[in-house]
C-alpha cells in the first residue's frame, strides 16, 4: 500500500485510451482534468493508433502515455482517473468493451501494489505494445519495478503482434 507522506511527490505513468466518438478530443480533455485533480503533467507521448487488443471486433484505439508528478496516494490517483473517465461519459458494459475514455495507472513510482482494486505495475503492461510504445517514448530508460528490464527492453521483447502506429490526425 502506498503511504501518502505529506509533502512528498511520486512520478507516475498513466495510459489514456479511447475508441469511441471523438477519440483525440477525449484524450485532449482528459489532460487538463488530470492536471487539476491529480498533479502536474511533466511529459506526454504522442498519440498512437492500435486495433483493439483482446476484442478485435471493435473500433481502433488511440492511446497516449502521460507522466505526472502527484501528491496523491495510489488509491486516490485511481479515483481521480476514474472520475476523469466518468466525465468523458464512460459506460462499463463488458470487459475490454469500447469506451470513450480509459485511464490506467501503468507505474506508480517504483511501487508494487496488489490489492482488490489496484494492481501496479499494470499487470498487462509487458504484453501490450500499445502501452509500451508510448511509455517508451517518455520513459524508455526506466526499469520495470518487478522485471528489472527497462521499458525500452520490454518493448523490444514484446510479442504482441498488433501494430501500433503514430497517429497524425483524422
Ligand atoms: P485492463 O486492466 O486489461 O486494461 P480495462 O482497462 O478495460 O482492462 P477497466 O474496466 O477500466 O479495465 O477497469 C477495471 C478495474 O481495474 C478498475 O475498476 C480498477 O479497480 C482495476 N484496476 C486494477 N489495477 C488497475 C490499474 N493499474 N489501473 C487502473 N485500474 C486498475
Ligand atoms: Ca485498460
Ligand atoms: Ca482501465
Amino acid at each position: 500500500m502506498s503511504a501518502a507522506v505529506p509533502g512528498s511527490f511520486t512520478l507516475v505513468y498513466l495510459l489514456l485510451g479511447s475508441n469511441l466518438g471523438d477519440r483525440a478530443g477525449h484524450l485532449r480533455q482528459a489532460r487538463p482534468q488530470l492536471a487539476a485533480s491529480a498533479g502536474s503533467i511533466v511529459a506526454e507521448s504522442g498519440l498512437y493508433e492500435t486495433a483493439a487488443w483482446g476484442r478485435e471486433d471493435q473500433p481502433a484505439f488511440l492511446n497516449q502515455a502521460l507522466a505526472l508528478r502527484t501528491a496523491l496516494s495510489a488509491e486516490a490517483l485511481l479515483a481521480a482517473c476514474q472520475a476523469t473517465e466518468q466525465r468523458a461519459g464512460r459506460e462499463r458494459l463488458e470487459r475490454w468493451g469500447s469506451r470513450t475514455l480509459d485511464v490506467d495507472i501503468l507505474l506508480f513510482g517504483a511501487e508494487i501494489i496488489a490489492n482488490p482494486t489496484l494492481t501496479v505495475p499494470h499487470p498487462r503492461l509487458a504484453e501490450r505494445r500499445f502501452a509500451l510504445l508510448p511509455l517508451a517514448e517518455i520513459a524508455g530508460a526506466l526499469p520495470h519495478p518487478q522485471r528489472g528490464q527497462t521499458i525500452a527492453a520490454l518493448l523490444l521483447a514484446c510479442p504482441d503482434p498488433l501494430p501500433v502506429q503514430a497517429w497524425a490526425g483524422e
